[in-house]
C-alpha cells in the first residue's frame, strides 16, 4: 500500500489528509503526525475560550473549496445556530473552538474503517517529527522525537507558522514566572491578581485575544499593549458597490505603479467617506500572483515600507470585538503605546519592560504578567525547530529568497539546497509565506490542501482517469474571497 505522511495536524495537514482520503481511488495509508497543539485544531482553533472568535465570517470558512456552504451547513446541525436566519448566519463570527469542532468532525468522518467507497485510511501519530532522510529510491524515513521512525512514499510538510520569536533584543533564555513567551501557550495559568498591570508585547490579533480573555476576567489593572507602530487591527465593514479598478493583469503592474493605483483609490474612497480597506479586498484574489511577479527588490521594498500597514488593513476583526477594544482604549482600561522594546528585566515577582520612543527616551513599565504577542519568527534560516534545522543541514530544503519560510515550487514540491524540486517532499500553508505572501487563512489554505492532495494522488497513481476532482486555481478565484 502506498504511504503518504503529513507532518502537522492543524487546518492544513488535517484537510490535506481528508482530501487525500476522500479523493483516493485505491488503498492508501495516510499518516498524520501532529504534536503540541490539538489535532485538527492547530494553533488557531485549539483555544478553549468562547470569546476568541473567528476573524472571517462563517460564509467564507468552508474547509473544502468545492462546497462553498459546507461550514454553514454544518453549523445548522448545531442547536445554537439552527434557527438563525440565513443572512445572519452567513455574517456570524463564530467562536474559534467551534470551528475546531467542525474540523475534528470532518476528520473523524474520514477515520472510519476502510470501505469500498473510502479505500484510504488515516492513522494519527501524536509525536514530533524531528528529521527526514530520503532513501536512494526517493522513499522517506521520518524520525520522531522518541526515536521511532515512520516510512512514507511522499511527505507533506504542513507545520504552520514558526514558533513565536523571542523579542528582538533578548536571547531565547529570558524566562520568568510572570513572562509568557507564547500567546498560544498556557499564559492563563500564570495570571496574577486582577489588580496587576498586564503588558502585551504586540498590538495585533493575538493581543486582542489576550485583551478579550482578561476582560472576561473583569480585569481591574491596566492592560498595556506595545508595538513599533501602535496600530491595532481594524474592524470588518460592509462593502459597497465600487467599480473594478484593477487592470486585467494586475500582476504586470510592478510595485510602484500598483502602489500609485491603490493609493489613488484609497484617497477616492476616503473622500466619499468609505473604508479604504475595500482596495485590499479587491486585490485579494490576485495577491499571490502579484507577489510572485514582483522582483526580489520589490518584495523587500514592500516588506520595508508597506507590510505593516497592509497587515493592519488586511487582517481585520469582527465589529463587536473591535468595539470592545476601542471602548477599552477610550475608558483607559487598554493603553496602546508606540515604541521599541529595549529590554526585559526581572523585578521580583514582576517583569520590567524598557520601552524606547522615537527620540530614544526610555520608559520603564512594570507588569505582573508580560505576554509576548510579537508573532511568529520571521527569519527562517535561524529556525529553532529541530525538524527544519535537520532538513537545512541535509540540504533537503532551503529558505526562500526573503528568508520568510521555505522555497517551494508551483506544484508544492520543496526545493532542495541546489534549487531542484523534490520528488518526495511537499509543503503547504504558512511555510510558503515568502513564496506566496498570502498563505495564512482558510480561504487560501483550503485550496492548497485540496490541490496538493490531487497532486500527491496523481503522483502515486491513485486517481483513476475519468474520476476527476480537479480543482484549478482559476476556479478557486471564482469563490468569494472578500471577508
Ligand atoms: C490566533 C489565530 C487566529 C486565527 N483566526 C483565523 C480565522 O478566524 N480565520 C482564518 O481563515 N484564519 C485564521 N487564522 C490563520 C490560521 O493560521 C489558519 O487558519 C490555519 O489555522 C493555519 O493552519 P496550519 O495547519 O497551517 O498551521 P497550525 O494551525 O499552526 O498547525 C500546525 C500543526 O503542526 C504541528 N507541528 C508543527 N511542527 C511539527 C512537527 N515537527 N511534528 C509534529 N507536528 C508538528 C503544530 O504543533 C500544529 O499542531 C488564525 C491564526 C491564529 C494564530
Amino acid at each position: 500500500m502506498k504511504k503518504v505522511a503529513i507532518i502537522g495536524g492543524g487546518f492544513s495537514g488535517t484537510m490535506a489528509a481528508v482530501n487525500l482520503a476522500r479523493l483516493s481511488t485505491g488503498p492508501l495509508c495516510i499518516q498524520l503526525i501532529n504534536d503540541k497543539y490539538p489535532l485538527g485544531r492547530g494553533v488557531a482553533y485549539g483555544t478553549k475560550r468562547e470569546e476568541h472568535l473567528l476573524n472571517v465570517a462563517a460564509r467564507n470558512m468552508s474547509a473544502v473549496p468545492d462546497h462553498a456552504n459546507h461550514f454553514l451547513d454544518w453549523l445548522r446541525t448545531r442547536v445554537d445556530y439552527s434557527d438563525l436566519p440565513d443572512p445572519q448566519l452567513r455574517e456570524t463570527y463564530v467562536p474559534r473552538r467551534i470551528y475546531g469542532d467542525y474540523l475534528r468532525s470532518i476528520l473523524s468522518n474520514y477515520m472510519q474503517p476502510i470501505d469500498s467507497h473510502h479505500p484510504a485510511e488515516i492513522h494519527v501519530i501524536e509525536n514530533e517529527a524531528v528529521d527526514i532522510e530520503l532513501n536512494y529510491d526517493g522513499c522517506a524515513e521520518i524520525t520522531l522525537k522518541d526515536g521511532e521512525t515512520v516510512e512514507a512514499d511522499r511527505v507533506l510538510l504542513a507545520t504552520g507558522n514558526q514558533p513565536p520569536s523571542p523579542v528582538a533584543f533578548s536571547d531565547h533564555s529570558f524566562s520568568h514566572p510572570a513572562y509568557s513567551p507564547d500567546p498560544w501557550g498556557n499564559w492563563m495559568e500564570q495570571i496574577p491578581d486582577s489588580k496587576e498591570d498586564v503588558i502585551v508585547l504586540g498590538t495585533g490579533l493575538s493581543m486582542v485575544d489576550v485583551f478579550l480573555t482578561l476582560s472576561e476576567q473583569e480585569w481591574e489593572g491596566n492592560i498595556i499593549a506595545i508595538s513599533h507602530n501602535g496600530m491595532i487591527p481594524q474592524a470588518h465593514f460592509r462593502g459597497i458597490e465600487y467599480p473594478d479598478f484593477l487592470p486585467p493583469e494586475p500582476e504586470k503592474l510592478g510595485l510602484e505603479k500598483l502602489v500609485e493605483l491603490l493609493e489613488k483609490h484609497c484617497r477616492q474612497l476616503q473622500r466619499i467617506g468609505e473604508n479604504p480597506g475595500i482596495v485590499v479586498d479587491r486585490l485579494r484574489p490576485h495577491t499571490q500572483r502579484i507577489w510572485q511577479q514582483f522582483l526580489v527588490s520589490e518584495k523587500q521594498e514592500f516588506l520595508k515600507r508597506y507590510a505593516a500597514r497592509w497587515n493592519v488593513i488586511r487582517h481585520r476583526i469582527a465589529q463587536p470585538i473591535h468595539q470592545r477594544v476601542t471602548e477599552a482604549i477610550t475608558e483607559g482600561r487598554l493603553r496602546v503605546m508606540r515604541g521599541r522594546i529595549s529590554g526585559l528585566r526581572e523585578q521580583g515577582d514582576k517583569v520590567e519592560v524598557a520601552l524606547q520612543d522615537r527620540s530614544g527616551n526610555e520608559q520603564l513599565l512594570s507588569g505582573g504578567l508580560v505576554v509576548n504577542c510579537t508573532g511568529p519568527n520571521s527569519g527562517f534560516s535561524d529556525t529553532s525547530v529541530p525538524l527544519f534545522q535537520n532538513l537545512l543541514k541535509r540540504g533537503l530544503i532551503r529558505p526562500d529568497e526573503l528568508d520568510m519560510g521555505i522555497d517551494v515550487a508551483a506544484d508544492f514540491a520543496v526545493m532542495n539546497a541546489e534549487g531542484n524540486p523534490s520528488e518526495s517532499l511537499f509543503a503547504i500553508g504558512p511555510l510558503m509565506k515568502g513564496t506566496l505572501w498570502e498563505t495564512t487563512a482558510v480561504p487560501e489554505l483550503r485550496g492548497q490542501a485540496m490541490r496538493v492532495a490531487q497532486l500527491l494522488l496523481d503522483d502515486v497513481a491513485l486517481v483513476t482517469p475519468g474520476h476527476d476532482y480537479r480543482f484549478s486555481v482559476e476556479e478557486e478565484h471564482v469563490i468569494e474571497y472578500y471577508i
